[in-house]
Order: C-alpha cells, then structure tokens, then sequence
C-alpha cells in the first residue's frame, strides 16, 4: 500500500482529518483539485466547541493572532444575540475569522505535521476490495493509481467519493436563496454591524477585514432565483435598497455569490474502509455558521480512530462507532438550520414568530439552549454501557486547572496537544503507576495529579479517561468498591484490540 489513508479533498475538513492522522504517526496523504486553498471568506465563525478542540492541538495563539473573538452568536438573525459569554469555557466566543485564513492555517499545520499534500490533483475514481482502496487521480503528470488501507471522503457537497461509493444523500432541494457579498462599504461607519428582518427581507452586514465587509440580503423578490445564477453587484446593490433602504455605496466586489437551503445527509458515513466527513457527509442553509464547525468536530471524531486501527490497538466497536455517534449529531444540525430557514422564508408570514422568538431568547434558560447548540457545547456521545455508571461518561471534556505532584498547576487542554488517549488520576492512590500496564497502553498518557479548579460533576472522581477528541470515555468515582479494577477494564474495552 502506498498509504494508510488517502483523503481525498484539501477543505477545512480534508486538511484537519489529515493532520489528526499525522499526529498519530500514520502515513497519509490528501489530494486536492485546486492549486490553492480557497481564496474565499465562506465560514466567519469558529464557534466555541470547535475552538476547544483546536485549543487540545494548540492552535489558539495562532487563531487568536489571525482573528477577532466576539461573546455571541445568532439564531436565524434574531434581534436577540446568542450569549455565549455564559458558556463554561475560556473559550465562551465566536472566532471571526475568514475560511480562507482558516485554511492556510491547517494547511501549514499539515504540512508541518508531514501530510503528503498533492495539490491541482483530482480524483476521477474511487473502488475498494477486502483488504484497502486504489483511487486514480490526474495531476500535473498526468494519471496516477494509489493504494491506501483507508479513505476518506472530504470533498465537499458534491462529493465523488459519495457518488462511487453508491451512498445516498437523502433530503431536499433549495425552495429559496440568499445572497452574499464581499465588499466595499465606504459608507457604513467603520466596525458598524447591521442585521434587520422586516416583510421585505433580511440583511446582515459584519466585517470580515479593516475594508471589507459580508452582506447577506434575502429580498423578498429575488429568493426564488436558481443558486447558480451569478450574482451582480448591481443586483445586490438594489437588493440592499429594497430591503434596507441604504447601500451605503457599495463597491469592489471581492466574492458574490448566491447559497441556498438546499438539505441533505449521506445515509451512512462510510462505507467498509471509506468515510465520509463534512459537506460530503451532509448540506444545509448555512445559518448560524456552522457547516465548517461541525465537520471539522467530525475530522476530529474521525482522525484518532482510523489512527487506532492503523496503529494496532483499535477496539472491534471502534471505526463504527464514527457513524453511530456523529449522524445524529449532523441530524440535529440539519433540523436546526431548516427550523432557521423557516424564520427566514415568508418573512410577513413570520414575523409575529420572529417577535415571539427573539423575546423568549431574552430568558436565559431559552438563550442557554440555543448557545448550547449552535455553540455544539450540547454534544455528547452515548455512555459506555460496560463502565460503572457515571454522569460523565461520554461528556464533552471541558478544561480542567491541575495541580501536578510538583505543585505546578497545568490547564489539562495542554495535555491532549499529542491526540493520544489521557487516562487522569485524581485520587493520589500510590499503587496507581504500577497498577496500569503502562507498557501495553504506551498510546495513553497517565497524568497523577489533584484539581484545582473544575466544573461540575469532577468532585470525587478516582480516574477519568479522555478521549482524543476531547470527549470523556468514562469516569470512575472513588465510592466504587474496586476502583482500580474498574480503571483496568475501561483500559482494556478502550485502548486494546479485541
Ligand atoms: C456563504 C457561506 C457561508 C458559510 N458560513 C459558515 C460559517 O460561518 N461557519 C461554518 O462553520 N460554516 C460556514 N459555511 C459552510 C462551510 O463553508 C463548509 O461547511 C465547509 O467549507 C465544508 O468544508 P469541507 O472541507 O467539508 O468541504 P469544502 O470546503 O467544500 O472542501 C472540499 C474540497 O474538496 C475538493 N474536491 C472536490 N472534489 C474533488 C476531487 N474529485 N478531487 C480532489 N479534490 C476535490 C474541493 O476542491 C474542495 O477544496 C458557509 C458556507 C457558505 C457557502
């Protein structure tokens, strides 16, 4: 075999799913039809979950750098801002910053980390057999072969992989379009944001740089137009007067273009050795900026399992559970932006609903379960039903302060910069270094230490085991009779074939 894993398509997800395999030593290459990566803004928003999980791999000073933290998000542009500046986390903001940054950001990483990026490359076919997968590509020297042990689909919504693999992508056409535009808006007071819903139609402005700005416009009148219809900047201009009545002398066009409502979900996530990520996996109204967040949490679900097989100590349960605990999740998704596309369409039907909403959202319960999902801080997985019951099992890890042996104190995101498994113990038993088989779990990084500072739920955990992904395998509390047999078990389910 050439490769471990080929993945096919240098998106967001493509780069980030290659990189989590590289991280854990796999031999991986991506292939990529453009020459670069995308010049154009598309996602705004890192939203809070997704910014935990880069800050596990390190990332935050470089996105901190590169972008501008703002404390809320929104619902279908409601009046009423998502607070996430309640949320449980340092990271309790949006990151603004354009996908085009984004990926050059991941693209340096992979490349840093030894990803084999093969860039103007398409990939015309995709078939497998029992033991791997040969994909044919063009590229600058014309057609190629490679084998790989496993794929994985990363190639956006109209994905190939998709297509060969015969997976259906069940859903629904477009019934509207939106509009959007980068551009020049000498007019508009800098730092100025506008977002306004009346019987006409929607705008919302926000800046993506010191000059340019995004406008979003729905127009009541121009919602039934074909998504590949090109958008003018003369259209989006009118559009502006009919729904807001200013343009605030908008000019030099950066990106125009036209997205729809279109909703689809691949019907499996993967197929014997070929998965399926992001926008391949699933589209939607791109409302409440989520697509991109979402399928990077997938690429990070991902990542560490294929790495597991490949690596030797993958658990039978392990690679499927890819699609058992990430489907329902891009479900929710996709029933959350249909809900937002309705706030939106048939706007003077709507906008009663609107009022209503936008004042429920000022209770901050109501706030709190809307941040909770578009933020994706409600997103957890199914409890391991073999590990002593423990209200964190299967939770989103959220950072903890340590304080080591040594009295230092460790935020524990620092820990899981490796991706490997963290097995943390927190009940300063002496026998725990020569109770675990520390040379079998050479992949699980034991951490003995006290906490500091933690959110609920950690008062009298004895062992916790975390993910790679940022995700609580199990917990096991110090009122359990044999905690340290139970720790050894969870060890052997988890991190051992079989
Ligand atoms: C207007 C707009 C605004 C958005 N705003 C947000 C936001 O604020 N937040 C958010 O989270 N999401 C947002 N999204 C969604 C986000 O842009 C997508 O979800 C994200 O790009 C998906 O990443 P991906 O890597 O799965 O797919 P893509 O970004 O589509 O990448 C797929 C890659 O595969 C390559 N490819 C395809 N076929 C082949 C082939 N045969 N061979 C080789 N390469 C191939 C393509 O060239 C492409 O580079 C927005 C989208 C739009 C359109």
């Amino acid at each position: 075999m050439n490769y471990g894993v080929i993945v096919v398509g240098g998106g967001p997800v493509g780069l980030m799913v290659a990189s989590e395999l590289a991280l854990a030593n796999v031999k991986v290459c991506l292939l990529e039809r453009l020459q670069e990566t995308t010049p154009y803004s598309r996602a705004l928003t890192i939203h809070p979950r997704t910014l935990e999980i880069l800050d596990m791999r390190g990332m935050t000073p470089e996105l901190l750098e590169r972008g501008r933290p703002i404390p809320r998000g929104h619902f279908a542009g409601l009046p009423t801002p998502l607070d996430f500046s309640i949320l449980d986390s340092a990271s309790n903001y949006t990151l603004f910053l354009a996908q085009s940054e984004t990926e050059k950001l991941l693209e340096e990483r992979a490349k840093v980390l030894g990803v084999a990026i093969f860039r103007e490359t398409e990939v015309k076919s995709i078939r497998q057999h029992d033991e791997g997968v040969e994909v044919t590509a063009i590229g600058a020297e014309g057609e190629y072969r490679l084998t790989a042990e496993y794929a994985v689909g990363a190639d956006g919504g109209g994905s190939l992989v998709r297509k060969q693999l015969g997976i259906a992508f069940l859903g629904t056409d477009a019934t509207f379009t939106g509009m959007l535009g980068d551009v020049k808006l000498p007019d508009l007071e800098p730092g100025k944001t506008v977002s306004q819903f009346t019987e006409q139609g929607g705008i919302m402005i926000v800046p993506v740089t010191e000059h340019i700005y995004r406008v979003i416009v729905f127009d009541n009148e121009r919602m039934a137009i074909a998504k590949d219809e090109p958008v003018t900047l003369d259209e989006l201009k009118s559009s502006m007067l009919r729904v807001y009545g200013q343009d605030f002398g908008i000019r030099e066009a950066q990106w125009l273009s036209r997205f729809g409502n279109a909703t689809r979900q691949a019907e499996h996530f993967s197929k014997n050795r070929v998965f399926l990520a992001g926008d391949a996996a699933h589209i939607h109204l791109p409302a409440g900026g989520q697509g991109m967040n979402v399928g990077l949490q997938e690429a990070v679900n991902l990542g560490w399992k294929l790495a597991a097989k490949l690596n030797g100590w993958a658990p039978d349960w392990l690679l499927d559970s890819y699609h058992e605990e990430r489907y329902p999740v891009s479900t929710a998704l996709l029933r959350n932006t249909e809900a937002q596309a309705l706030l939106i369409r048939q706007l003077p039907g709507v906008m009663e609903l609107r009022k209503l909403m936008a004042s429920l959202l000022q209770i901050p319960e109501a706030n709190a379960l809307l941040s909770d999902q578009i933020s994706a801080f409600n997103v957890g997985y199914a409890p391991d039903p073999h590990s002593p019951s423990h209200a964190l099992n299967g939770r989103r890890f959220s950072e903890l302060t340590l304080r080591l042996e040594s009295g230092s104190l460790l935020k524990s995101y620092k820990l899981m910069h490796a991706g490997s498994y963290v097995l943390l113990h927190l009940a300063g038993d002496s026998q725990f270094g020569e109770l675990v088989d520390w040379e079998k779990y050479g992949h699980v990084e034991g951490v003995q230490a006290s906490i500091a500072e933690a959110g609920t739920g950690w008062e009298n955990v004895h062992t916790a085991l975390i993910r790679p992904d940022g995700y609580i395998a199990w917990a096991i509390d110090r009122t359990e009779t044999a905690p340290l047999e139970a720790v050894n078990a969870g060890l052997a389910r988890w991190c051992e074939p079989g």
